[in-house]
């Protein structure tokens, strides 16, 4: 068998330096450690912290539904499903009252 594989280890992600939100593959979890791909840190990292709050400071119902996805699934994966701390990690972070304009 010559098969030949075209996988390259390191996936190529454009990098501008911008910080804007919602861009695929910045500060994305990797799973199942549910480490931050960027920068390493237990994620929801700092940076990624300020995406999401940005990303839903107009609807933050949906972002704690998100955040309640990913935690159920941090749970599963890292088998301490009903941690306090993990839920603090996902939930404890936010800001208890909206941001006011
Ligand atoms: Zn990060």
């Amino acid at each position: 068998m010559t098969g030949v594989t075209g996988r390259s280890d390191v996936i190529k992600t454009e990098a501008h330096g911008d910080a804007s939100p919602g861009r695929a593959g910045e500060h994305a979890p990797v799973t199942p450690e549910w480490t931050c791909g960027t920068c390493g840190a237990e994620w929801p990292c700092a940076p990624r912290r300020e995406q999401l709050l940005t990303e839903y400071s107009v609807d933050r119902a949906m972002l704690s539904v998100y955040l309640g996805a990913c935690l159920a699934a941090a749970a599963e994966d890292l088998h301490v499903a009903g941690s306090t701390s993990l839920q603090d990690r996902f939930f404890g972070w936010l800001p208890r009252r909206p941001r006011r304009h």
